[in-house]
């Protein structure tokens, strides 16, 4: 007779948990987990696995456990005078993220951010055992600057994350609010901007504050506007000490060599992977345009991804939407549905499975 999970001496706090799951569904059109819809071509995939066969020659030895050479290429990539010492990198920054609250949060510690915002965020505090405290965001899903000042003052966090633009709404953050916050936390402020990239122009990033405040870690992401969500690898910027603080929590060889060799290769070509980062973006525009002209809500969107709504019964939508071979994901506040921007055959199958749903 098998055991289950209640007959195991699992933590209390984990007793009842499920993992983490975005349906895996074998489904003709992708648009729930905020992929690139776009594979890597030819001459990248070449480069690739001539990456990997070099870096098969040494599978015998550790893989550099401080991943310089990934890290120099990652601060050239992102500029702003960045050198290899403020950059870290790991298995996604969703380990990224983890590693912060064990170096940060912990027992005793309190962990903050404002709903509905990514979904993870509660689940890496509980696994460090960090106390979760959630504000709440407008309406609108902006930030009221006085809400989240009270809530810090008031609950003094080791971290505050912020997602900007924040998953799932699309919302960036404005520079001044984040700077309210990294002048009245106590501790590390996270800026999450795992979709940077798709930011409309003007929007500007946390980057540029991180001269002026030492405390601030912003993290980024090569699964989203990169087309590299199947590499696993996640990064940041911050203060040299910072990353010698996750060097100490980080498992030892955690990037292995061929995650650093083959996400060498890709940032090798970052101008071809993120060649259509602008086509998307167009498309999102109008993909937000069109839910508004069917008479939906849209909240307003930096990111590759739009969240729209209301809906009675959202499940039924999203239901009628995967009978018609059309994934997307049902989630964020009750009423709402998110949409990841595909290709234009993708979007093309959304729209008319929208319209046949809701008998546009
Ligand atoms: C997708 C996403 C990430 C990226 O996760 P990876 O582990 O790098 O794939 C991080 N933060 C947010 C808010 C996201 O939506």
């Amino acid at each position: 007779m098998g055991q289950t999970l209640d007959d195991l001496p699992l933590r209390d706090d984990l007793r009842g948990e499920v993992p983490y799951g975005a349906p895996q569904l074998d489904v003709p059109v992708l648009l729930n987990v905020n992929e690139n819809p776009f594979p890597p071509s030819e001459d990248v995939i070449a480069d690739i696995a001539a990456s990997v066969a070099e870096a098969a020659r040494g599978l015998n030895r550790y893989p550099d456990r401080e991943a310089l050479g990934l890290r120099a290429d990652l601060a050239s990539y992102l500029g702003h005078a960045l050198t290899s010492a403020q950059v870290w990198a790991a298995n996604g920054s969703n380990e990224v993220m983890l590693q912060i609250l064990q170096a940060f949060g912990g027992p005793g510690r309190l962990a903050l951010s404002f709903a509905p915002t990514y979904s993870m965020y509660p689940e890496y505090a509980r696994d460090s055992c960090t106390t979760w405290v959630v504000g709440r965001r407008a309406e609108d899903f902006t930030l009221d600057r006085e809400h989240a000042l009270e809530l810090i003052r008031s609950h003094q966090p080791s971290v505050v994350l912020l997602a900007s633009p924040n998953n799932p709404t699309g919302t960036a953050l404005p520079l001044d609010v984040v700077e309210s916050i990294c002048d009245v936390a106590p501790g590390v402020v996270v800026v999450d901007e795992a979709y940077a990239e798709f930011r409309r122009s003007g929007t500007p990033s946390a980057l540029t504050l991180l001269p002026r405040y030492p405390r601030l870690i912003v993290t980024r992401t090569m699964s989203k506007a990169f087309a590299f969500a199947g590499g696993r690898l996640g990064y940041l910027a911050a203060d040299a000490a910072i990353v010698d603080a996750l060097r100490i929590v980080r498992l030892p060889y955690h990037l292995s060599a061929l995650t650093q060799a083959v996400a060498r290769a890709a940032l090798r070509h970052a101008d071809g992977l993120l060649a259509r980062v602008d086509e998307l973006r167009r498309r999102r525009d109008e993909t937000v345009a069109w839910l508004r002209e069917c008479g939906l809500r849209v909240a307003d969107t930096d990111a590759n991804f739009a969240l729209f709504g209301t809906f009675d019964d959202r499940h039924v939508v999203w239901q009628g939407l995967l009978d018609r071979g059309v994934l997307i994901r049902e989630t964020g506040p009750d009423g709402w549905l998110r949409v990841s921007i595909g290709s234009a055959e993708e979007m093309a199958a959304f729209r008319n499975a929208l319209q046949e749903v809701l008998a546009l």
